[in-house]
């Protein structure tokens, strides 16, 4: 069997939102009513392109986030998938979904083309945290949307929650992670709000309040950790929880440093020894790619330290850890060595722990998987 680190997917950025979050970090516009036919022309032209790049099309896996893909209208959703038809996905293809964007119609022409997995963007079951975040949809929209999933027969279902929000209780979070796993899913994200905003949704608190709020976070980040196993979901990475089997190849793919070809504004890839982002500017990645001039951001080429640093990070995220006589036979010309002094420290302080070869987080190691990155790096 093919190794996962071998696996090639597809990541296409759909990135129009109805009504835009204040904290979320990704690239989204408001779409004007001749945008989205523009974007679906201008994928078909990058999926040619990266065609001619050498991405296969016989692919591992394809994933639409974004923004809001279901967003898009059934037509809109059929045409994408014509845009990007060259590519076939043999194990997986996920589509993100929101609450308020959803319907069955749509859920139906997304299990026609050959979506095989949705990922729910629930972030809360409670009116008051989803007010807090500003989201567009209700809990009524939200249990329709859980209802019209199921009934599409998608044995693949993710729920997408979020702790950390202004206000939001232990006991708010704990009836999210309880009311998610009683959803028919086989998988749960629990996210950090800081975390998906990439800063702090607190702009100005004082260092004791930062202390404070870091503190809740974990406490939160723990609640995750010891409810969702207890309901049958298996953490597998620091922020998704999977019932058997239910695991989203696409970000294992990912966090293994396989290959991966990004389509639309934004999007990340990495393949043929290169990684690089498409422009986060839905002009100047549409001009890039009409003009034959991708604009491209973070363009590097990737040699064998670039490969065995990200593996050793990225890996680290998931609990099963990474296996660093896999990572030295896979990049033999890496300097392993300098990251000896670096994993002692870090097992020291209990935060990593070495099985062998196998290097993994400790429990306390998951609450601060950041900071160990940066001692890593
Ligand atoms: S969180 Fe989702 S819906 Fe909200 S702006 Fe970001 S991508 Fe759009």
């Amino acid at each position: 069997m093919q190794a996962i680190f071998e696996n090639f997917g597809i990541y296409a950025h759909v990135p129009f939102c109805s009504k835009p979050c204040g904290y979320c970090r990704f690239y989204k516009l408001r779409p004007k009513p001749e945008d989205i036919a523009e974007y679906v022309r201008v994928c078909a032209a990058e999926a040619g392109s990266l065609a001619r790049e050498g991405v296969p099309e016989k692919i591992d896996t394809m994933f639409w986030g974004g923004g809001t893909p279901s967003s898009l209208s059934e037509g809109e959703i059929e045409r994408l998938a014509e845009a990007l038809g060259r590519f076939r996905p043999s194990r997986e293809w996920t589509v993100e979904v929101s609450p308020s964007s959803v319907s069955r119609g749509k859920l139906e022409t997304l299990r026609r083309i050959g979506v095989t997995r949705i990922s729910l963007g629930v972030q809360s079951f409670d009116e008051g945290v989803l007010r807090s975040l500003g989201r567009a949809h209700t809990l009524n929209e939200t249990l329709k949307a859980i209802d019209a999933v199921a009934e599409a027969g998608f044995e693949n279902f993710s729920i997408d929650l979020i702790f950390g929000a202004k206000g939001q209780t232990e006991s708010q979070w704990r009836a999210d992670l309880r009311r998610a796993a009683e959803c028919p899913v086989n998988h749960i994200s629990a996210y950090c709000l800081e975390f998906e905003s990439g800063t702090s949704c607190c702009g100005g608190i004082t260092g004791a309040e930062e202390i404070e709020k870091r503190a809740r976070e974990g406490d939160f980040f723990e609640i995750a950790m010891d409810e969702l196993p207890a309901l049958g979901f298996r953490q597998y990475e620091i922020s998704n929880y999977a019932r058997e089997g239910g695991e989203c190849l696409h970000n294992l793919s990912t966090w293994h440093m396989a290959q991966w070809a990004g389509v639309g504004p934004s999007a990340a890839s990495q393949f043929g020894g290169y990684r690089r982002r498409n422009a986060p500017n839905f002009e100047k990645w549409k001009l890039g790619i009409e003009n034959s001039a991708p604009a491209y951001e973070d363009a590097v080429k990737l040699d064998d330290d670039e490969m065995f640093s990200s593996a050793l990070i990225f890996g680290l995220r998931m609990n099963e850890g990474v296996d660093l006589s896999v990572l030295r036979a896979r990049f033999p010309k890496a300097d392993c060595g300098r990251y000896g002094e670096s994993i002692k420290f870090l097992e020291g302080l209990g935060l990593l722990e070495a099985l062998k070869d196998r290097l993994r987080l400790t429990r306390a190691g998951r609450l601060v998987a950041d900071s160990v990155a940066v001692e890593l790096l």
